[in-house]
């Protein structure tokens, strides 16, 4: 799946000038994704795993005349049962896996992503105490001001140029990180922790970097390509930051995106076949290890200096080795402990289902799966309630489905026949470590809330057959469900918020027939929602609480409820009624795809009607 990039041929300004080549790997959101295994449906997965990318990061070392540096850019410790379990029950005296892979391969630089937070402070210091590399970040520091990593670095390599000498060169490197960790890890970080903006912390720290004797500079900046206008505190920064005057390369991350790759727009600042942001060279590999950046730089030597004249980015796919190397042997060794560990904790079996539970149409029809946490947050957020006074209000629950194909490709869904749930389906039913909070809701605000997931929509126009369903910027994680009400989405008008939020219609409404129990939900109602915190502190461009509105916060996790309903309450036997319909429309139907197994779960407005892209089937949804 090596992505194919235009090549951009070195300049040569004059044909004395001796130039020497510098590769920058990049391996972005492995969420502890070492080894080739999907813990969620607990089967081998080669597409995934740093292993796998051994073999290539060795092959592009080892070429002759190229001076290589090997970074990652965050979001390394958490996102898979292997990680929980070794942030629960520690790495039993050793080195923590994901720290003893970096270690062993000898990374050159490592920037901190927004995961590496969420099993508290204590724990990332205690992990990161092994690291044999330098971890660098710009813009976090405790309250009193000290940096929490070093804010950057200065790596000095000797470059072998092609006329015979060899050239020290000073590599700068420093990292970014989404300011929002504060609110989104506020139990763990309040009070400890503070955050500065993207762009206003290189402004402030490339200088500095200069004046240190950077010849050129390497931002790891795990925030994604988003919009080129910089505004305070933005999440996806990489492009503003690229305009930053002194940065020379950009290596991206956080919206596990591939770039360059065809899937992210093109605009005056970003070209996404060449690979570049404001002109400068630039990669996102992916998550779990499934593709390595790489950016290769051709630098010229004169008297004043170093500097670059020619790049060129890509992503390459990784191999499994039918022979595994020493280094995967010895990476497979250093976490085989952890992994048989946590095979064996996640295969326990908590509950029953009587009926299968899959995830193949999670945001188009009811979904099995959003229906058995709803319930979990409902009960236990009731419960956490009483005696609290707020008795009159009605409790609701949002959910979200998180394992739902996308570019994780077509095995990436919930399929659990009848039989045994096991831990393994509570992690794939809810994958993060985020607690449960009780935030209080007026109906004007859980309008807003639905018009928000409404954006997951494409605008359809009755009588039309065959349209896209999904609007193919949305994640569906973002997708929320209201579990209590009832309301339906007219898709035919256009929606009020774009795929990531922003509020592109003030006039456009989605959202019609809300109702609690048969009554119809009006602006001055008050509701209380279960949910996560990560969306009470306004994750994925919601409206976050008021620190007020927040009734109750869980200690537990949001999983470990899920965990404690499924084993209280007997076998999962049905549905109850969905919150969610579409308005009917005659003669209309749009296309979206699911796995091909899909097909086996059709419902009454959902057709099958054959193969589709990237190994996934296509499904007409009839209005
Ligand atoms: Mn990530
Ligand atoms: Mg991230």
């Amino acid at each position: 799946m090596e992505k194919k990039t235009p090549e951009i041929d070195p300049i040569e300004e004059s044909g004395e000038t001796p130039t020497a080549r510098l590769r920058i790997m990049e391996t972005t959101d492995l969420h502890m994704q070492i080894l080739g295994y999907d813990y969620f449906s607990d089967q081998l997965d080669d597409s995934t795993g740093l292993v796998n990318l051994v073999g290539i990061i060795e092959g592009l070392r080892s070429e002759a005349g190229v001076t290589s540096l090997l970074c990652d850019n965050g979001d390394f410790i958490q996102g898979n049962p292997l990680a929980d379990y070794v942030a629960s029950n520690g790495a039993n005296g050793t080195t923590h896996p994901m720290i003893a892979a970096f270690n062993t391969l000898a990374y050159d630089a490592v920037t901190l992503g927004n995961h590496e937070f969420n099993y508290g402070l204590d724990f990332l210091r205690s992990a990161v105490k092994e690291a044999g590399f330098p971890i660098t970040c710009a813009n976090i520091t405790d309250i009193t001001g000290t940096p929490l990593a070093t804010p950057f670095l200065i790596l000095e390599r000797e470059m072998a140029c092609d006329d015979g000498i060899r050239r020290k060169l000073n590599v700068g490197v420093t990292g970014f990180v989404p300011p929002q960790i504060t609110d989104w890890d506020k139990a763990n970080l309040q009070g400890q922790i503070e955050t500065t903006d993207i762009v206003t912390s290189a402004n402030d720290i490339i200088p500095q970097m200069k004046s240190a004797g950077a010849d050129i500079i390497v931002a790891l900046c795990h925030s994604g390509i988003g919009a080129s206008t910089h505004s305070p505190r933005m999440e996806n920064a990489a492009v503003p930051l690229a305009a930053v005057p002194g940065i020379d390369v950009v290596l991206t991350g956080h919206t596990h995106e591939f770039f360059p790759g065809e899937s992210v727009m093109a605009s005056d600042a970003v070209d996404p076949l060449a690979g570049t942001l404001h002109g400068k060279p630039a990669v996102m590999a992916g998550f779990y290890g499934n593709l390595l950046g790489v950016v290769d730089l051709q630098l010229g030597w004169r008297d004043t200096g170093w500097h670059i004249c020619g790049a060129r980015s890509r992503l390459q796919s990784g191999v499994r080795e039918t022979t595994p190397s020493p280094t995967v042997q010895k990476l497979t060794a250093q976490v085989s402990d952890a992994h048989a560990a946590t095979l064996r904790h996640i295969r326990q079996p908590i509950a029953q289902t009587k009926v299968p539970i899959h995830s193949y149409f999670a945001t188009i029809g009811p979904d099995m799966a959003q229906h058995i946490l709803a319930c979990a947050q409902r009960d236990f957020i009731d419960e956490a309630l009483t005696g609290l006074g707020y008795d009159t209000l009605p409790v609701l629950a949002a959910t979200a489905p998180f394992r739902v194909g996308g570019r994780a490709g077509p095995g990436h869904y919930i399929d659990i026949p009848p039989g045994p749930l096991t831990l393994r389906d509570a992690a794939a039913i809810y994958p993060f470590a985020n607690t449960l909070c009780a935030v209080r809701r007026s109906g004007r605000q859980l309008r807003q809330w639905l018009e928000r997931a409404a954006s997951h929509f494409a605008t359809i126009t009755p009588g039309k057959h065959d349209q896209p369903l999904l609007n193919p910027h949305s994640a569906a994680y973002n997708s929320d469900t209201l579990f209590g009400l009832r309301y339906s989405f007219d898709l035919t008008q256009p929606p009020r918020f774009t795929a990531t939020g922003a509020l592109s219609d003030p006039g456009a409404r989605r959202v019609t027939d809300l109702s609690y129990q048969g009554v119809p939900v009006s602006d001055d109602d008050h509701f209380v929602v279960a949910t996560n915190s990560y969306r009470t502190n306004g994750g994925g461009s919601f409206v976050g609480a008021d620190p007020m509105d927040i009734l109750v916060t869980s200690v537990e996790t949001t999983r470990d409820i899920l965990i404690d309903a499924l084993r209280r309450n007997g076998p999962v036997t049905g549905l109850c009624a969905h919150p969610a319909e579409f308005t009917r429309h005659r003669d209309t139907s749009a296309i979206f795809q699911s796995a091909p197994a899909a097909a086996r779960h059709l419902t009454g407005n959902i057709s099958h009607i054959g193969p589709g892209m990237g190994g996934f089937d296509r499904y007409r949804y009839s209005f």
